[in-house]
């Protein structure tokens, strides 16, 4: 179909919102490798996992074969207040580009968490409800994924203990307001309540928290309360498998105006948005039915995938939680202090490790302020005030458009707008005072981080 029949904004029906998850497992021949006990070297089985997560979502993180589970009606119903979600033809981009290229976005951002991980934790909530849960825990940094627990919980009527980091907690009050409206109970981290948390406050008086710090606060409160669970909100199998509605609404938005994409880019911070909005083209390429260039995008302050090890790490600073082989920094690693908080985890999806070391797709390190540069073009063209996580895609899409421009190639270009960046304003501040800074950490800076990843070879 010549582009210009192709609407601005390609909406399916309601009645076209996919009704199975896709699980791209199903179809690699590499599987990606299991989650492992840090004591045993073993792999984790389903009784392992139980203390921690509720049953259903272990079946759904250990099922490496069945290529299509069903959406619950549950969550299809809930899915229905913001999806489908719409695929813009980035018209006005392309103007101001002045390239051949023909450029798409996928939008997440249209929901009060303001952006995907709402499609993940309304799937996890319902499980926990479902297996009469009273509960369940979870930590938040700079708040996306809290927020979106604290809306699904309060909608099937479960309890919501979120760890926030402290400095978050005590910086953006704004996203913890919306989590208490949403009925969660929100903790700044490191807490008193905790074993862990009164001994880091202990050992470092005043600390303002990690990540890390608050994962193991979370887990420990989950497995030593009757009734609760903990849940995660990215790199884990069954967070990709729950975001692979991005891919397929957007795979069936394109069959339908019969647009044939080039290019797919979506910002990795621990890979559920990009697993989730390439899964079903991924799955075509593994099964030799059609190519596609894949990139994902990561911050040059936090480089997983371009400089990081393919190896055996824990996934947070405590080492309380199994470990994962995956594209890691180190568990020790911190990053500097980047805006786009959802960008700063060590390490990366364990499938989306196994794809990238099997060469079936690429990725690239961008600097935070050719991000902002990147963002501020797109938000005064296409209207939408992106999030800074997702500004890393534009960055890369913007790239390769002009790319085009100068080989005359009209390729076709799709990336994932993951969310809003209305909660990030202090990250415009200091773009537009100028004041924003591009730390990329030097080989010794990597080096400690890498010293801390355990010697296994499995
Ligand atoms: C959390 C977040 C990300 C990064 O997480 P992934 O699991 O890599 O998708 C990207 N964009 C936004 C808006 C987020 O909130």
């Amino acid at each position: 179909m010549s582009s210009s029949k192709i609407p601005y904004k390609i909406y399916l029906e309601e009645n076209e919102i996919p009704t199975s998850w896709y699980n791209v497992r199903a179809d690699m021949k590499n599987k990606p490798a299991p989650l492992i006990h840090p004591g045993t070297l073993q792999p984790l089985k389903f009784e392992d996992m139980q203390p921690i997560f509720c049953d259903e979502l272990i079946r759904q993180e250990l099922d490496n074969d069945t290529a299509y589970i069903p959406i619950p009606q549950e969550v299809l119903d809930f899915y229905k207040m913001y999806r489908p979600s719409p695929l813009t033809h980035a018209v006005f981009l392309e103007k101001l580009l002045d390239t051949p290229a023909h450029i798409y976005y996928k939008f997440e951002g249209n929901n009060t968490s303001g952006s995907h991980k709402l499609n993940s934790a309304i799937a996890q909530a319902y499980y926990a409800k479902k297996q009469g849960l009273k509960g369940v825990t979870t930590e938040t940094g700079a708040g996306q994924w809290g927020t979106a627990l604290s809306m699904a919980c309060s909608y099937f009527g479960l309890d919501c203990k979120v760890y926030m980091v402290k400095v978050s907690y005590e910086q953006k009050p704004f996203r913890r307001e919306v989590m208490r409206t949403y009925g969660a109970n929100v903790t700044p981290s490191p807490s008193m309540d905790t074993n862990i948390g009164r001994k880091i406050n202990e050992e470092f008086p005043g600390t303002t928290g990690s990540l890390g710090c608050a994962i193991s606060e979370a887990v420990e409160v989950a497995v030593s309360t009757p009734g609760y669970r903990y849940e995660l909100g990215s790199v884990l199998n069954q967070v990709l498998l729950h975001q692979s509605i991005i891919g397929l609404e957007t795979k069936k938005a394109c069959e339908k105006y019969d647009i044939k994409p080039d290019i797919i880019i979506g910002c990795a911070g621990g890979g559920s948005n990009l697993g989730g909005l390439i899964s079903p083209f991924m799955g075509e390429k593994l099964r030799g039915e059609a190519d596609y260039q894949i990139i994902a995008v990561e911050p040059a302050s936090c480089p997983s995938f371009t400089r990081g090890k393919f190896a055996y790490d824990f996934c947070d600073t405590g080492k309380v939680c199994p470990m994962a082989k995956m594209y890691t920094l180190g568990h020790d690693f911190i990053p500097s202090a980047n805006h786009a908080g959802g960008l700063r985890y060590h390490g990366m999806s364990s499938i989306l490790s196994q794809l990238y070391a099997d060469g079936l797709m690429e990725a690239r390190a961008v600097e935070q302020t050719s991000v902002f540069e990147a963002a501020t073009q797109f938000a005064r063209v296409e209207g939408i005030l992106p999030a800074p996580e997702s500004s890393h895609a534009i960055r890369a899409a913007i790239d390769e458009a002009l790319k085009c421009k100068e080989t005359g190639e009209e390729k076709t270009i799709i990336f994932g707008l993951t969310g809003t960046g209305y909660f990030d304003l202090k990250a415009y501040e200091a773009y537009n005072n100028g004041t924003m800074t591009d730390y990329i950490p030097t080989e010794e800076d990597l080096a400690k981080g890498f010293a801390g990843i355990p010697d296994i070879n499995l």
